[in-house]
């Protein structure tokens, strides 16, 4: 058992364990822990694992409708040019501390729900990143001992409206239009993924490949990151911090690529998950 996830279902909010296509409703097992949020606070995989032990499933998982995985983060932290072969593209110089800018809760999308186009723009681009899921809080983390704040890991997508992107110098904007961060599919644990590196990271449009990296080829890896953030930001338990994106951004190819209504977005990685969205003119 290695698999959280939240999901709603007759219009009422869950969250659960996905084992072998089955679901098992945690909500109803465990009394006062409201959301998967909660539960990383009270005994997280290893409760959850307890709690199900010799359970009948609920629900099949064709059943419910998957939402963002931590529906309700206090912070989403998004790293910016955080791969070599994008920073490249983006023609931007590489930096000595990390990127960072922030998405606010309302973007987030679950697997197979709508990534919105809105009807401001027609530069609506795909990124592929790994999503790290605070499961400890802390602040001024080392290093070293980074791993022991990190609950486990969840596809991201940091959809991004470009030209409101590129308004200012300030990303805030074309990072936060409600619908774009699909995030998901499922929680997988840090002790499951193991060692973050060797898995690859795609995106792929309409069933055609836009990126292809591995987790090792972040400039600052996670252990990083966190030490970084926490320096300025207390890190709270169901925080997300998303890594960053590989080169193959749509817009920088020659001609650009942007999504339409209709497309559909899959970001798939090792271990991981694989997250699909369809985009829908909003
Ligand atoms: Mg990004």
């Amino acid at each position: 058992m290695c698999k959280l996830l939240s999901f709603s279902i007759g219009g009422n909010p869950g969250f659960g364990v996905l084992d072998g296509g089955k679901v098992f409703d945690l909500g109803k097992r465990l009394p006062g822990v409201p959301d998967l949020r909660s539960l990383l606070s009270a005994g997280g995989f290893e409760r959850a694992a307890t709690a199900i032990a010799g359970a009948t499933a609920d629900y099949d998982v064709a059943q419910i409708t998957l939402e963002p995985v931590i529906p309700n983060p206090g912070k989403i932290l998004c790293i910016g040019l955080n791969y070599q072969d994008h920073v490249a593209e983006t023609q931007r110089a590489r930096t000595q501390v990390p990127t960072v800018f922030t998405r606010f809760s309302d973007t987030l999308v679950g697997h197979a729900g709508a990534v919105i186009k809105p009807r401001h723009s027609d530069k609506v681009d795909y990124e592929a990143e790994l999503a790290v899921i605070i499961g400890k809080p802390g602040r001024d983390i080392p290093r070293e001992r980074a791993a022991e704040h990190v609950a486990g890991y969840a596809c991201f997508n940091d959809v991004s409206i470009r030209d409101f992107q590129g308004h200012t110098s300030q990303f805030t904007p074309g990072k936060n239009f409600p619908g774009t961060a699909p995030f998901g599919p499922v929680l997988v644990s840090a002790r499951a993924l193991g060692e973050v590196g060797p898995q690859r990271i795609q995106s792929r449009l309409n069933g055609k490949g836009m990126q292809d990296a591995h987790l090792g080829d972040m400039i600052f890896p996670i252990p990083e990151l966190i030490a970084y953030i926490s320096q300025w930001t207390r890190l709270a338990v169901g925080d997300v911090i998303a890594t960053g994106t590989p080169g193959g951004v749509g817009m920088k190819r020659v001609p650009p690529v942007y999504m339409r209504d209709g497309d559909e977005i899959v970001v798939e990685i090792d271990g991981v998950g694989t997250l699909a969205n369809q985009v829908t003119a909003g």
